[in-house]
């Protein structure tokens, strides 16, 4: 019983997203250089579904204009959530991309959902293929794919599933990994909120962040326009993917975006697409070669005495733990003290507000330390072995 409540008490103090590093899986990939050179970006602009052999070649031909590098994408098979709506042109489709490479010289690149689809793309000469959101989200069909493209030597770009799952979407790159694909990246392309948050799906940094920590050699490209889901949004996240560093972006673009089939409010014209480009701030990798280097050092050694410091007062915060621990077991009381907990959060909101720290930065940090706390006494309480209460 007592077990039983510790282990919901736990599943109750969860973060929401596990980020701690994965650690099996492919550690040997090659480095993004295959995508782009540090330093460069790649762009992958294109409609979001292939329409008519006019609206893909005009639209490949305005992008083409300005990044002849540019990596054409347009969706051939579409996806759609509800039946009825237009679920893209198929088979017939994939011709006219292979066209747009031979008029253009761009390469293509469509979404992959079923093998049938990876046979014509192939057998059309794709350049390279993505896996879609709601594709990553289903292990068999990755599976699938994986092994359709066994000993197959086509680059592969994996979009994040569509709930914030870091390991379903390092899954679906370790299965194409496995499966011998070298040529790896991912494309981040926000995540399904419940709540509104005005983007289309909400992008989750930290995510990328440690996905890029734990694979600092997978190129990963920002999806823009499915992020945001309406055009007055892109420039802002464009430069959020720039800040971080991020390998590149994909954007939706279409000859007459009003006119689209699918995604008609996130889509825009080849001339927007350029002066969206243009405007972006590329950043510099590191401090490396600027006159900011003896100032950032100094700055650094502050922070790292600061967290020596944070350090020295967590190992006191848990050895309190512990002490009540020791307390609560003894005289056989619950690890979970609600009022207590109230009592902190209410008490550290009221700090936060006045030292003006950000009130969900300090319940977060609040909920990763109580949930140290009650690690430490879980173990106390189950060393002690069952104790019957009431005794
Ligand atoms: C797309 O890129 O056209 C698409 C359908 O994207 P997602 O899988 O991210 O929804
Ligand atoms: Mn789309």
């Amino acid at each position: 019983m007592r077990q039983t409540l510790i282990r919901l008490i736990l599943l109750l103090f969860q973060p929401p997203v596990i980020l701690e590093a994965y650690t099996t899986g492919f550690l040997s990939l090659p480095d993004s250089t295959w995508l782009t050179q540090p330093g460069s970006k790649v762009l992958m602009a294109g409609p979001c579904s292939a329409e008519s052999p006019e609206q893909l070649l005009s639209t490949a031909k305005g992008i083409a204009a300005h990044y002849p590098n540019n990596i054409f994408r347009a969706g051939i098979w579409k996806p759609r959530t509800r039946p009825g709506s237009f679920e893209g042109i198929g088979d017939e489709a994939v011709k006219w991309l292979r066209e747009v490479k031979c008029e253009t010289g761009m390469r293509v690149a469509t979404e992959v959902a079923t093998t049938h689809h990876v046979e014509l793309a192939l057998k059309n000469e794709i350049d390279v293929l993505w896996i879609g959101a709601r594709t990553t989200g289903n292990p068999f069909h990755v599976q699938e794919l994986a092994e359709s493209l066994r000993g197959v030597d086509v680059p592969v770009l994996v979009k994040n599933p569509l709930h914030p799952d870091i390991q379903l979407w390092i899954g679906g790159l370790e299965r194409f990994h496995r499966a011998g694909i070298a040529r790896l990246g991912a494309i981040h392309r926000g995540f399904h909120a419940y709540e509104n948050s005005g983007y289309r799906n909400v992008p989750r940094w930290q995510i990328v962040h440690s996905l890029k920590s734990i694979y600092p050699g997978l190129p990963v490209i920002c999806d823009i326009s499915h992020i945001a889901g309406h055009r007055e949004y892109l420039s802002t996240i464009a430069q959020q993917a720039y800040d971080l560093n991020l390998e590149g972006l994909m954007i939706e673009a279409h000859c007459s975006p009003d006119k689209a089939l699918s995604d008609s409010q996130q889509q825009i014209t080849p001339h927007d697409l350029h002066q969206l480009v243009t405007g972006l701030l590329a950043r510099r990798v590191n401090f490396e070669d600027t006159d900011a280097m003896p100032m950032i050092l100094e700055i650094r050694e502050r922070i790292d005495e600061i967290d020596r410091g944070l350090l020295d007062l967590l190992t006191r915060r848990m050895s309190l733990a512990s002490e009540i621990g020791e307390l609560k077991r003894d005289h056989n009381v619950s690890i979970l003290q609600l009022q207590r907990w109230k009592e902190i959060i209410d008490h550290c909101m009221t700090l936060a507000d006045e030292k003006g720290l950000n009130r969900e930065f300090v319940k977060n940090v609040l909920i990763q330390i109580h949930d140290e706390a009650i690690r430490l006494q879980s173990k106390i309480l189950s060393e002690a072995g069952m104790v019957k209460i009431g005794k």
